[in-house]
């Protein structure tokens, strides 16, 4: 809401905005809430073949590939977006300029066209989080840097520091210095009433963190980022070989916990089987 009214101001002020900024006339109007909105949005693809990686064998796999959603949050004091997939730039491209190593993109729609269809641009998110900044996590994440950046230290200095991955860094380039970065620890309550929760599970990465949704009639969830890919991770107790003698264990701990305490469900987002029983939108859970 912060960001419309202001736009509005400005646009009364006369100022120049730049395109990326304005709301679309076009666009359905964002809905009046009472309550807490979730959106599954599809954000590509990933065709991978490297069940070995995560501890299990094909068979105990599955499909192999990964979905790659995005998450957004409508909250009557704001909107979070969690993650922001496979960059935008890979729709309609050839097969051979969307590899990532040995693992295939495949994108069929923008993030930023799913989000005109529930009446969302750029400018609307107030606050960005991202599980960590792997690849497929923060592949359109400069659209984003003019939101709050709820960042964890750890994260930033992996995400800049010698060990970023090349190929990914000019993706979310524009966080390092984005206007509005604040750096959280531990679990963060991001609208202040506990229905929006970040919580701290580094060992996929430093700052890795999953996050805790409370809706009115579905109930808890918690979206693991990539604690779990597989679902047969978490069913056969596999953790990937090299997270064995790290944090993982102790983070996929703790969020178990988590999950009992408050009678939540945990959504793997890269599980192709959970995935494709998702309400995906312009659908939502509430
Ligand atoms: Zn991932």
């Amino acid at each position: 809401m912060f960001h419309r009214i202001g736009l509005v101001f400005l646009f009364l002020a006369g100022w120049a905005l730049p395109a990326a900024a304005q709301p679309s006339t076009g666009l359905p109007a964002r809905p009046a809430l009472s309550g807490v909105r979730l959106y599954v949005i599809d954000c590509g693809t990933i065709i991978s073949n490297q069940p070995e990686n995560f501890g299990l064998t094909k068979d105990e796999a599955g499909n192999t590939n990964f979905a790659d959603p995005c998450f957004l949050v409508m909250h009557p004091k704001g909107i979070l977006l969690f993650d922001t997939g496979l960059p935008d730039a890979h729709v309609g491209r050839p097969i051979y300029e969307n590899m990532m190593g040995r693992e295939g993109i495949l994108k069929f729609t923008t993030l930023t066209g799913e989000l005109a269809d529930i009446g969302v641009t750029p400018a609307m998110i107030t606050d960005l989080a991202i599980s960590h900044s792997h690849w497929d996590h923060v592949g359109n994440a400069n659209l984003f840097a003019g939101s709050t950046w709820l960042a964890r230290k750890a994260e930033y200095d992996f995400m800049f520091g010698p060990a970023a991955n090349k190929q990914a860094l000019p993706n979310y380039s524009a966080l390092e210095h984005a206007p509005h970065i604040k750096f959280i620890t531990g679990d963060y309550d991001v609208f202040g009433d506990g229905s929006v929760v970040l919580l701290s599970t580094p060992g996929h990465s430093p700052g890795h963190q999953s996050l805790y949704v409370k809706l009115a009639h579905t109930g808890g969830v918690v979206i693991s980022g990539d604690l779990y890919h597989y679902s047969a991770e978490r069913r056969l107790n596999r953790v990937p070989p090299r997270e064995q003698g790290g944090q993982t264990p102790a983070s996929r701990a703790r969020i178990e916990a988590f999950l009992t305490s408050h009678h939540a469900q945990l959504w793997i987002g890269h599980a192709i089987d959970w995935y494709a029983k998702a309400v995906k939108s312009p659908g939502w859970y509430d």
